[in-house]
């Protein structure tokens, strides 16, 4: 028990000298101070902040009943306790009706009233002591609010600066990549022409500047996307014809030729797409499954059709994502950490998958992936059926072309 201050108010002047007396005794760490009237003990209650009072109940003047409401409405957390007469029950009853801690019975048994009054104290101080550490979690809890109130506006800004810088420095270099694109292929297409020696010499330059036109295009792609600025226009499409044509394009203008098979129902699978985002979501699945796994390793194209979905898989037998890190790879500027890409660049900045998310989300649709490690990956787009109902033949292309992101 910690240091204690306790006030004794008692009209018997016997027993105001003896109960410090036997408190000494038992509880050295306790200091008394005695009075022998309810209203003296009013005034040093209202000065002081006692652990705990004990006050006899049968008082001239006022009795101890009347201060122990007084004390109530002046110190709620100070534990009274009332003194009775011997047999006193009602009395008794009274005072812990009243809001005493506890009652001591005449005679006074010092053991049980010291062990009673330090019950008293310990609780208060408890109490003091709970009520102190709320108080400072408290003030911690508003302290750790206010900062990070303060670094979410910090981060809000960033945030806002990171983006219009992506947007600044993406349309700015946009320009002059095409120029300097334009310019290679013609002076290729010349120094061809001329039978030149030094065309490999333009074919790598060709190379490098498609490798900066994917960033740029992925950094344009994602300032649409933030700032609310990229539409669909969505047209009736078969999406086997449109994978077909696509995994044509996409085998021919690769480098050297990937494996890619494709199985797709013998029907038309009728979706409403803006073909050529539909077409951007699809060749970047393609392009992951080569850059994740050996360059002579097939990768499979599957179009299936439920009652109401059309589900497109690029399936790979590459390295496959460990399940810890899968659930991340649709988030904006991830890529999984220590990965090597297999065939191909590395180029990119892991925002090929989110801008892709966003896209099929915008359609209406959903991606989704599963992947073992070592074994491969198959990611699939999910988009809803048009209705083979003649009303609805036509796409409700206007509902289609709302603003990506544009509940940011
Ligand atoms: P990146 O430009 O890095 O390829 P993406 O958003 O397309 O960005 O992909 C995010 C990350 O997901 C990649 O960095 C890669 O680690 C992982 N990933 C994507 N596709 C595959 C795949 N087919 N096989 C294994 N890992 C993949």
């Amino acid at each position: 028990m910690e240091q204690a201050y306790v006030l004794i108010v008692d009209d018997d002047t016997a027993l105001l000298q003896a109960l410090p007396q036997a408190i000494r005794l038992r509880l050295p760490e306790v200091q008394v101070e005695t009075t022998d009237s309810a209203f003296k003990a009013l005034d040093l209650v209202r000065k002081h902040a006692y652990d705990a009072i004990i006050s006899d109940i049968k008082m001239p003047g006022m009795d101890g009943l009347a201060l122990l409401a007084q004390i109530q409405e002046l110190r709620p957390a100070t534990p009274t306790l009332l003194i009775t007469g011997h047999g006193d029950h009602n009395l008794a009853i009274q005072a812990l009706r009243g809001g005493a801690y506890d009652f001591i019975q005449k005679p006074i048994d010092r053991d049980y009233f010291a062990a009673a009054l330090y019950r008293a104290i310990q609780t208060h101080q408890l109490r003091r002591q709970v009520a102190e550490q709320q108080r400072v979690l408290e003030a911690h809890a508003k302290l750790l609010e206010q900062t990070v109130q303060e670094r979410t506006r910090e981060l809000v800004e960033a945030n806002a600066a990171k983006d219009e810088f992506i947007s600044i420095a993406s349309h700015e270099l946009k320009t002059p990549l095409s120029s300097l694109k334009g310019m290679t292929q013609l002076l290729h297409r010349r120094l061809e022409r001329a039978g030149s020696s030094e065309t490999p010499y333009l074919a790598n330059m060709e190379n490098s500047i498609r490798r900066i036109e994917v960033l740029v295009n992925d950094l344009l792609n994602i300032s649409f996307v933030e700032m609310g600025l990229f539409t669909l226009h969505c047209s009736r499409c078969d999406m086997g014809a449109l994978c077909r044509s696509l995994v044509d394009e996409y085998v021919m203008g690769t480098n050297p030729h990937p494996v890619v098979t494709l199985e797709v129902p013998d029907a038309p699978v009728e979706v409403a797409v803006d073909i050529e985002r539909m077409d951007q979501v699809i060749i970047n699945l393609l392009a992951n499954a080569r850059k994740y796994s050996l360059a002579h390793i097939p990768i499979r194209v599957t179009v299936t059709q439920s009652d109401d979905t059309c589900t497109i898989s690029v399936c790979d037998s590459g390295i496959g994502i460990a399940p810890e890190v899968l659930p991340h790879v649709f988030e904006r500027f991830y890529r999984v950490p220590g990965v090597e890409v297999q065939t191909g660049s590395s180029v990119g900045f892991g925002l090929g998958l989110y801008i892709s998310k966003q896209i099929v989300e915008h359609h209406g649709g959903h991606m989704d992936v599963q992947s073992t490690l070592d074994t491969g990956s198959i990611f699939s787009i999910v988009l809803p059926l048009l209705s083979s109902d003649p009303a609805d033949s036509e796409p409700e292309t206007p509902s289609f072309q709302k603003k990506l992101y544009e509940e940011a």
